[in-house]
């Protein structure tokens, strides 16, 4: 198979998964092999340092007869500053594949955004796959660049005639290698895991951007690797299928999100929680830039996956919080120092 995005967040955790799980050979594709270090002389593993801008890439990757893509620019503060780069990023590229894959008949597994259910507000109820309205903001809140890119990008697979195609839309998911230490290993603001595990590390207010009002489900990064064997062994049932990959079970405000990480960060430590600094409160568009504008509310409906893959996400929030932050705190604890 084809693994395109192999060295990212998820990708790291699916590369290795399918290394560790399975005898299958792996064509992977990255711009950056950071995360992959262990892997790169793995004889099933062949790596290119690359992405799908280059069309010699993207026809190389159509040739294998499952081809998982996980590339793109996601970082926040990007869908504001660099929206042009984040629409071809999450628009052209993709679909550029796409085509590939419709023309060599390769089964697309396309990773898309809970974000495209958009705007959400404090009360929306589940949102359903395909059922739910969409609603994004206007478009100078380039916040919905990103989105707006993804969903072109779903709507696009779709319409192929001749692909296989499985769109998975991924629910705030966290765990170790999350985005990275801005200043350190990235610039921008990561998300609001990763964000908040570099405020703490390095003794400082976490951010809760409009008063932390919002609420997500946060979903541990291994329930969505063991969504995806699920699909691979139920690609009869998987393909032309859009699926939510989250734990409504694990939904809370992001201020409570922040007091939960105090908690956990105190108890890593061993010092007492009033020593680590309270949370304070910015302006969104101020904290991110013009045109941020946020979703309240992200509940997913997982019924879909269940039924169809007997697929369901089981990691507490608790646990998933636990093992990404102390991975953050080993990490980049001397870098902070
Ligand atoms: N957020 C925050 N502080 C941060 C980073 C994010 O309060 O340092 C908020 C953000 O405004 C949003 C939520 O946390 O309401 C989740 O943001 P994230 O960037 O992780 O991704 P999203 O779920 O919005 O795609």
């Amino acid at each position: 198979m084809a693994l395109v995005g192999c060295g990212g967040f998820i990708g790291s955790h699916l590369l290795k998964a399918i290394l560790e799980r399975t005898r299958w050979r792996v064509f992977g594709v990255d711009l950056d092999p950071y995360r992959i270090q262990e892997h790169l002389a793995n004889e099933r593993l062949e790596f290119l340092c690359g992405d799908l801008a280059e069309r010699s890439i993207v026809n190389r990757i159509a040739q294998y007869p499952v081809v998982v893509n996980l590339a793109a620019i996601c970082t926040p503060s990007r869908y504001m500053s660099e929206a042009a780069s984040v629409i071809r990023s999450n628009y052209d590229h993709p679909a550029r594949l796409a085509d590939a894959c419709a023309k060599s008949g390769s089964w697309l597994i396309h990773f898309s955004t809970s974000e495209i259910y958009g705007k959400t507000s404090a009360d929306s109820g589940l949102l359903d796959e395909d059922t739910s309205e969409i609603t994004l903001g206007p478009v100078p809140a380039s916040r919905w660049s990103y989105a707006t890119a993804k969903l072109l990008t779903e709507r696009y697979l779709f319409a192929l005639e001749n692909l296989r195609w499985t769109i998975v839309r991924p629910f705030n998911f966290v765990g170790p290698y999350m985005d990275f230490m801005p200043g350190v290993d990235g610039e921008g603001i990561p998300r609001v895991l990763a964000n908040f595990s570099a405020a703490l590390v390095r003794g400082e207010p976490m951010k809760l951007v409009d008063g932390g009002l919002a609420k997500r489900s946060f979903t541990s990064v291994h329930d969505a690797v063991d969504f995806m064997f699920c699909l691979f062994e139920n690609d009869s049932q998987g393909v032309g299928q859009v699926f939510n990959v989250g734990n409504p079970h694990n939904e809370l405000t992001i201020a409570e999100l922040a007091n939960k990480m105090r908690k956990v960060f105190a108890e890593i430590k061993g010092v007492d929680e009033s020593l680590v600094p309270l949370p304070e409160v910015v302006d969104g568009a101020l904290y991110y830039g013009r045109g941020y504008e946020d979703s309240l509310r992200r509940m997913p409906s997982v019924q879909k996956a269940e039924r169809l893959l007997g697929f369901k996400a089981l990691t507490p929030l608790d646990c998933a919080l636990k093992e990404s932050l102390s991975w953050f705190v080993d990490h980049y604890q001397i870098v902070a120092e």
